[in-house]
C-alpha cells in the first residue's frame, strides 16, 4: 500500500485493502458463476409437526466457484444483492427449483428464497409464469420466502409483485420471523400463509429461555388467529422437534428432519417409496 503519512491509520489499510480486494475477485467470479454453471440448489425437508411427512422442500442455492471453492450462501448471496447479480441468480434459482420440484408427488411444495431487489424489477411477475409454465409446476406448489426487509423500500412495488404472484395461486411465507426489523404491522400488509419462526427462538427455547419459549408461543397464537400457519427453522434433535411440536408449530424444518440435500437425493426420498 501507498504511504498515506498517517499513524494508527497506516497499520489498518492494507487490511482493508486485502478485504476490497477479496470481494472485487468474488464479484468477478460471481459475474461468471452463472454462464459457467457453477450453481446448484439443495433441497431441505420441511416437516409437518404431527405426521413428521414431508410437506415441501426449501430450495438453497450451492456455489462451487472454480477460484474459491465453495462459498456460502451467507457469503455470496449478500454480494450478490449489493451488486444486483442476484436478479440473473434468483431467476435461475426459482426455474430450477420449479423444474427439479415438478418430478416431486403433487402435494409436495417448493419453498423459493425471493430477494427484495428481485421483486423490485418490473420482470418478475413474468418470470413466475414462465417458471411455472416451462416446468409445468402448479402454481399451488410454490411457496416463495421473503423477509420482512422488503418492506424497507418501495414496499408497494414489492406487495404488488408479491400480490400478483398470489393471484396465480402461489403462496407466500414471511422468513426469519422475530429477527432484524419485526414489526406486527408488516402482518397486516400481506396475506402471508407461513411465518418461519426463526432458529435463534427455537435454540433459545430449547435452551430454557422463558423469554423465546413465550415469543414461539405468541407467534403461533397470532398466526392462528390470522388463519396463518407457523414453521419452526432450525430443530437440531429430538427434544427441540418434541418442544416444538407442544408449542402448537404446523411445521418443522431442520439438520434434525434432514440436511438440504442435493435435487437427487431429495427425488429418491419418494422414488424408494418413503412413507411415513
Ligand atoms: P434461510 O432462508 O433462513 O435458510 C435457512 C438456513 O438455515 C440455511 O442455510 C440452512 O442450511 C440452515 N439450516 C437448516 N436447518 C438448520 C439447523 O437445524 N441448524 C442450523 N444451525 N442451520 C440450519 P444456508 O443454506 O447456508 O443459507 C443461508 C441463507 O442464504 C438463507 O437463509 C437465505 O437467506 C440465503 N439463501 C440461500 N439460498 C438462497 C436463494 O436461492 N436465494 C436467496 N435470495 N437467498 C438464498
Ligand atoms: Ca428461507
Ligand atoms: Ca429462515
Ligand atoms: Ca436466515
Amino acid at each position: 500500500a501507498k504511504d498515506t503519512g498517517g499513524g494508527s491509520h497506516y497499520r489498518f489499510e492494507p487490511n482493508l485493502h486485502a478485504f476490497a480486494e477479496e470481494r472485487r475477485k468474488l464479484e468477478v467470479s460471481l459475474r461468471n458463476a452463472l454462464g459457467r454453471d457453477e450453481f446448484i440448489l439443495h433441497y431441505q425437508p420441511v416437516v409437518d409437526a404431527r405426521t413428521e411427512s414431508i410437506v415441501s422442500f426449501e430450495a438453497l442455492v450451492r456455489w462451487n466457484s472454480s477460484e474459491h471453492g465453495f462459498v456460502s450462501p451467507g457469503k455470496f448471496i449478500p454480494l450478490a444483492e449489493d451488486t444486483r447479480l442476484i436478479v440473473p441468480i434468483g431467476k435461475w434459482v426459482l426455474r430450477q427449483a420449479c423444474f427439479e420440484a415438478r418430478k416431486w408427488p403433487e402435494h409436495v411444495k417448493v419453498n423459493v428464497n425471493v430477494s427484495p431487489e428481485q421483486l423490485l424489477e418490473p420482470n418478475f411477475h413474468q418470470e413466475v409464469i414462465d417458471a411455472l409454465s416451462a416446468s409445468g409446476l402448479r402454481p399451488e406448489r410454490l411457496e416463495i420466502e421473503v423477509t420482512e426487509s422488503i418492506f424497507l423500500r418501495d414496499a408497494s412495488i414489492a406487495r404488488n409483485a408479491l400480490e400478483q404472484a398470489m393471484a396465480l395461486g402461489c403462496s407466500v411465507a414471511l422468513d426469519d420471523f422475530g429477527t432484524g426489523y419485526s414489526s406486527l404491522g408488516y402482518l397486516r400488509k400481506l396475506r402471508f400463509s407461513t411465518i418461519k419462526v426463526d432458529r435463534t427462538f427455537v435454540e433459545g427455547a430449547s435452551q430454557g429461555s422463558n423469554e423465546s419459549f413465550a415469543i414461539i408461543n405468541a407467534v403461533v397464537a397470532m398466526a392462528k388467529s390470522l388463519d396463518m400457519t407457523t414453521t419452526a427453522e432450525g430443530v437440531e434433535t429430538s427434544e427441540e422437534a418434541e418442544l416444538i411440536r407442544n408449542l402448537g408449530c404446523d411445521k418443522i424444518q431442520g439438520y434434525y428432519f434432514g440436511r438440504p440435500m442435493p435435487a437427487d437425493d431429495a427425488k429418491r426420498l419418494f422414488d424408494d417409496n418413503w412413507t411415513r
